[in-house]
């Protein structure tokens, strides 16, 4: 079992972000870093480290984080302009914390899909 991240804590509001939405499967609140006018993460209510974690069982609560990643678009009236969905996987795909998130950036012409 891999330790909980701080996003564990962020969830339980146990450090007090403020929360976009959250219900029994996910979690969202903005990018403590923006790198973007609209940034923001969301992410499975259960600990899953990395994309590589994920099982069939946890194939609803990737599905939810889409649409959730869509309703948040719209409210964040950057749904027609258009936004990008990122997961990060490992070292290689420079994940940083290691609790699955879905990162949502929009707001503005995003920049190249890849700086190598
Ligand atoms: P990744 O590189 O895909 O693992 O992204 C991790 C993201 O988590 C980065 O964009 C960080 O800015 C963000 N982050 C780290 N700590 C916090 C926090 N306490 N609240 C909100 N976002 C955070």
């Amino acid at each position: 079992m891999i330790e909980e991240t701080i996003f564990s804590k962020i969830i339980r509001q146990e450090i007090p972000t403020p929360l976009l939405y959250q219900d029994d499967l996910v979690t969202a609140f903005r990018d403590i870093a923006p790198r973007a006018s609209t940034h923001i993460l969301i992410v499975p209510n259960n600990h899953i480290a990395t994309v590589n974690d994920v099982s069939e069982s946890d194939e609803l609560t990737m599905g939810r984080m889409i649409t959730v990643a869509k309703k948040l678009a719209k409210a964040e009236g950057i749904d027609e302009h258009g936004y990008r969905l990122i997961i990060n996987c490992n070292e290689d795909g420079g994940q940083e914390v290691f609790h699955i998130h879905m990162h949502l950036l929009g707001g503005q012409r995003l920049g190249p899909m890849l700086a190598l």
